[in-house]
């Protein structure tokens, strides 16, 4: 990034794209996003890094200009620019769980884990039948159960956190989700992120739900090098607008699903990517990103 451009950036969080262009085409295979961390600290912007060394018309080069590092308050802006154009993206961006009630919200995000949205979305309508309410699932028998669930994948497990979550609503909470995350996160297999699914889906209290497409977006437009989703949640939390953070979480996850794939993201195709400092880590060129993207 040339010196203008640098200042073009810091002054309005974004990158011209002619100086993108021009870096990917005049430079070899981008670098890895291993690389990219090493070269990011907290917060500081080094888009410059895949600039190319200039080429004199003698053959020379010279030294690529030092990365530039981006404030916190430039940070924000970016942060909060880059949710708006997410916005604009993704109008429609929701949580991809079918659900009528708190209850069922609860249970198909436990069901969930590692699997598809799409997957649960097959196996709740059976269950959410079979099931009614807290006292049902409290008082199921567990091999039946287990033969709903076992689509889903470590459907022992999820059995047993069903059962688990219905007995402890009946006995804690008069067979009724609580509305707190202390509470919820009481629960067998709820942590966090399903606490903030609930809680932002089926209560209107703003959450920010780190899950794996989520922490590898965040990390990758460098608002946050973190890994642990506790600490990802803490300082996205501190850029981005508490109002946001339920819609937030669906925008990013949406885009994490469609365009930013965690091997090859389609980063030609990639309406953020002005924004975002790993642009080019994937297929850059717009043609075979746009071939790319998921549509559904
Ligand atoms: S697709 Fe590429 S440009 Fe877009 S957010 Fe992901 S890494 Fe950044």
């Amino acid at each position: 990034m040339s010196p203008s451009a640098s200042a073009e950036f810091e002054r309005t969080g974004t990158r011209d794209s002619s100086h993108k262009s021009a870096s990917c085409a005049q430079l070899g295979p981008p670098p890895t996003l291993r690389e990219l961390r090493a070269r990011r600290g907290r917060g500081v912007w080094v888009g410059p890094s895949r600039l190319p060394n200039v080429t004199t018309s003698g053959g020379t080069s010279s030294p690529a200009p030092a990365p530039h590092a981006e404030s916190r308050l430039a940070l924000v802006r970016r942060a909060r620019r880059t949710n708006r154009e997410l916005a604009s993206t993704y109008p429609d961006a929701h949580c991809e769980l079918d659900f009528t009630t708190p209850l069922e919200l609860l249970i198909a995000t436990v069901l969930s884990a590692q699997t598809t949205d799409k997957r649960v979305n097959l196996t709740t309508p059976e269950l959410f039948a079979r099931y009614p309410d807290a006292a049902a699932y409290a008082a199921a028998d567990r091999e039946d159960l287990e033969d709903i669930l076992r689509p889903t994948g470590f459907f022992r497990a999820k059995a047993q956190s069903v059962i688990g979550i219905g007995q402890a609503l009946v006995e804690r909470y008069d067979g009724q989700v609580p509305r707190s995350l202390d509470d919820l996160v009481t629960l067998p297999g709820v942590g966090r992120k399903t606490a903030n699914v609930v809680l932002g889906n089926a209560f209107g209290v703003p959450g920010l739900t780190v899950d794996t497409h989520f922490g590898r977006l965040v990390r990758r437009l460098g608002w946050t090098t973190e890994e642990d989703p506790v600490k990802v949640e803490t300082e996205v939390g501190e850029l981005i607008e508490k109002r946001e953070w339920t819609m937030l979480s669906h925008r990013l996850i949406f885009h994490g699903r469609r365009v930013c794939f965690a091997r090859r993201p389609a980063c030609g195709a990639c309406t953020i990517a002005q924004l975002c400092p790993s642009s080019g880590v994937g297929e850059t060129d717009p043609v075979v990103a746009a071939g790319m993207v998921k549509t559904d």
